[in-house]
């Protein structure tokens, strides 16, 4: 076994890696009130006996503050705008209609999922919206923001923020971060680690995701150490997904994904890294609830 080989064998062994177990169960210490707990409960025990009308309020959200993106990567609908969907921004107004009606039961709520949420201007009055209401915040950004407001991003309460930046040098990185300036995005990172520091505050809890892929596997163990040198509180590797609906899904795992082009370690591949587009559902799926 070659020193690559070693890396991802390590890198698979956390898989799954969607889960946040930990992160779910603070904020389930950090937000609960009785009437959270025992909707919770409700909820869960009626998954639990496999009901298909669930009575309940939903205990996480995820509201996308706008499906507009700076950067163009290949396998993400926003990116290659192939999408028909509006291209918008979510009102405060509205966000604040949604949160009023269920901060009673909600204990957190992801602020991303289809674009670059700092491009939303009210994106810090969101988060501290939801912080006035008791419930957690965390939201996935590219970090590509010229004059990032670190010292907003700490004092607005943000509890955890995903960092992605898959490479450790620009022409690796923005082989799939098309658009992206990785000297931008890490000097970013360093900042608001710094700021955090300064301002004496634990939050937000910042994640470095590196989503691995053939072009960027071999800087992994850079990636760690960088990681380990700034201070990020957590490094997390995690498999390439290809867009649901694509038709060409054997092209594209040819070019992304790792280690493709040997039989035994495709199927390796595909199964520790979460490949098959059920085994990704499935724990997409278990994400949301726990
Ligand atoms: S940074 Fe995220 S939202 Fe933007 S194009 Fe890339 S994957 Fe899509």
């Amino acid at each position: 076994m070659n020193n690559i080989d070693s890396t991802i064998e390590k890198v698979l062994k956390k898989a799954p890696q969607y889960t946040r177990f930990k992160r779910h169960a603070l904020s389930l210490l950090s937000h609960s009130t009785p009437k959270k707990l025992v909707n919770l409960l409700a909820i869960e025990l009626q998954r639990k006996i496999h009901r298909t009308k669930v009575v309940g309020y939903p205990y996480f959200l995820i509201i996308d503050p706008n499906n507009i993106c700076n950067l163009r990567c290949p396998l993400c609908p926003s990116g290659f705008k192939e999408t028909e969907m509006k291209r918008e921004f979510v009102r405060i107004e509205d966000f604040k209609k949604i949160i009023d009606r269920l901060y009673p039961y909600a204990y957190e709520v992801a602020l991303h999922n289809w674009g670059e949420p700092f491009l939303n201007p009210d994106i810090f009055e969101m988060i501290r919206y939801c912080k006035k209401k008791n419930i957690g915040t965390n939201l996935s950004t590219n970090l590509n923001i010229s004059s990032l407001d670190t010292d907003e991003i700490i004092r607005s309460g943000l509890e955890y923020m995903v960092v992605s930046m898959d490479g450790t040098t620009q022409n690796v990185y923005s082989k799939y971060r098309v658009g992206g300036k990785i000297d931008l995005v890490f000097n970013n990172m360093v900042d608001l680690i710094n700021k955090r520091k300064e301002l004496k505050s634990k939050s937000p809890f910042i994640e470095w995701q590196y989503v691995v892929m053939k072009h960027n596997i071999h800087q992994i163990d850079d990636a760690k150490r960088m990681a380990k040198e700034i201070g990020v509180d957590t490094i997390r590797f995690i498999p390439v997904g290809l867009p649901i609906d694509a038709v060409n899904k054997d092209e594209l795992a040819m070019e992304w994904f790792p280690y493709i082009t040997s039989d035994s370690k495709e199927n390796y591949i595909k199964d520790r890294f979460l490949q098959s587009p059920l085994r990704v559902d499935v724990f997409i799926f278990t994400d949301l609830l726990l």
